[in-house]
């Protein structure tokens, strides 16, 4: 394969930045358009419900790239304009503001978005934590002390329940599982770090599915439960998880569902690749398709697709190790590799009772992941248990763990 003239990436974020500035990095000199629908030149999203939210960042803080190092990439940026469709035939990309850009290699990086809840609408105090702009709306709301209620216990509701606690909202967590985040670390540390909210203050509701919000004189004032119960509340925020951004691919002939579809090396069709959020791809390592929501994945697998762009036949599979962060209170939690499916836990270091731990999850006689509450340095010699296929009993020295 001959190197490109042309490439275009779609989504100016942490994934379309990581894939541009790797091609520079790599010697590529010819044209990059990041197209990017926010306004604002690439930001950082992970600080929006910690440092931003709290207030204790400035909000210029979050951005990726100063004007400076920006403008050394010397990238079409374009800005506060959408991808809107996609002619793979031509080669080319329309553009919301009626330009047409034409390429030899497309990477689409467009992320998620927040799921809502159906029949919503536009009500003041509803809202949901994706964008800068959300970010700092939710942060005014909260300067009120507010009663604050959270649909959905996974980790960014719980990281937005951490700082809205420290900031004296009165807040109420409401999950629709028994135990809020099970589903991603298992019942047991579930249960410690779902203690940890209620020891500030939160009060969890689980096992409850919010039926609607209540909505009157177009502001929300609470939510209800199925079977009725109703919380009451000055917001309320949307946590559900979220939803691909891939309804402008329509019709292009690149697969989509639950994602971009790729193959090994992030490629999705002859010249067209997909990195971060909205990337589904086939990991070689964990033997099963997965679509990663997590910073560094982002910044990981844009690097991936550029060298894979640049390197022909000699392309490589993409087989990350997984990591995963977030910060609850003073908690920092790490997870690298995916709990999720896990047949065995064993805490290695540490202790449940003292939330300063290392634990391993296995499935099929080998360690699938590893998670760190206050444990950076060990969890990170731990990753290497993951990274590397290792044996349960190797790397645990006990026969058999309890299930996760
Ligand atoms: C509040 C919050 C906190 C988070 N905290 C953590 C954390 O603690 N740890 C962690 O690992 N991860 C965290 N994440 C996840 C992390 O931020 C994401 O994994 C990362 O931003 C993904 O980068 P991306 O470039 O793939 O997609 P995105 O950041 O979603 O960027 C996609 C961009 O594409 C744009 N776009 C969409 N459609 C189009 C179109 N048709 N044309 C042009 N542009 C388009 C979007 O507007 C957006 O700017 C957090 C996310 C949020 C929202």
């Amino acid at each position: 394969m001959s190197t490109p003239a042309a490439v275009v990436i779609a989504g100016a974020s942490a994934a379309g930045l990581s894939t541009a500035e790797t091609l520079r990095r790599r010697g590529f000199d010819g044209r990059i358009t990041l197209i990017g629908e926010e306004g604002l030149p690439p930001y950082d999203r992970p600080p929006l419900s910690k440092e931003i939210l709290s207030g204790s960042w400035p909000d210029e803080r979050v951005r990726l790239r100063d004007d400076a190092a920006l403008a050394g990439l010397a990238l079409d940026l374009r800005l506060g304009v959408r991808a809107e469709t996609v002619d793979t035939g031509a080669r080319a990309v329309h553009l919301s503001d009626g330009s047409l850009v034409s390429y030899d290699e497309l990477v689409i990086a467009t992320g998620v978005r927040p799921r809502r809840l159906p029949g919503t609408g536009d009500a003041a105090g509803v809202h949901v934590l994706r964008t800068l702009e959300d970010a700092t709306t939710l942060r005014a709301a909260l300067a009120g002390s507010p009663r604050l209620v959270i649909v959905g216990a996974g980790f960014l509701g719980a990281e937005v329940a951490s700082v809205a606690r420290q900031a004296g909202a009165d807040v109420t967590l409401v999950s629709d599982i028994e135990a809020p985040l099970s589903d991603v670390l298992g019942p047991r540390l579930g249960e410690l770090l779902i203690g940890v909210h209620r020891d500030h203050g939160v009060k969890v509701v689980t096992g409850a599915r919010v039926e609607e919000i209540l909505v009157s004189g177009g502001r929300a004032h609470g939510v209800r439960l199925a079977g009725g119960p109703v919380i009451e509340a000055d917001a309320v925020l949307v946590a559900i998880g979220s939803v691909p951004n891939v309804e402008w691919l329509a019709g292009s002939g690149i697969e989509v569902g639950n994602g971009v579809l790729c193959d090994e090396y992030c490629q999705a069709g002859p010249g067209v690749w997909a990195a971060g959020d909205v990337a589904n791809w086939p990991h070689p390592g964990l033997g099963e398709r997965i679509r990663i929501e997590h910073r560094t994945n982002a910044a990981e697998q844009g690097m991936a697709v550029a060298r894979n762009i640049l390197a022909g036949e000699a392309r490589a599979p993409f087989a990350p190790v997984p990591y995963i962060w977030s910060d609850q209170y003073d908690l920092k939690i790490q997870i690298y590799g995916l709990p999720r499916g896990a047949d065995t836990f064993a805490v290695t270091e540490g202790s449940l009772v003292d939330r300063k731990l290392v634990a391993l999850y296995g499935k099929d006689a080998q360690v699938r992941a590893a998670v760190g509450i206050n444990m950076v340095r060990p969890v990170r010699a731990a990753r290497a248990l993951v990274a590397t296929p290792t044996s349960w009993t190797a790397a645990t020295a006990v026969e058999e763990g309890v299930a996760p």
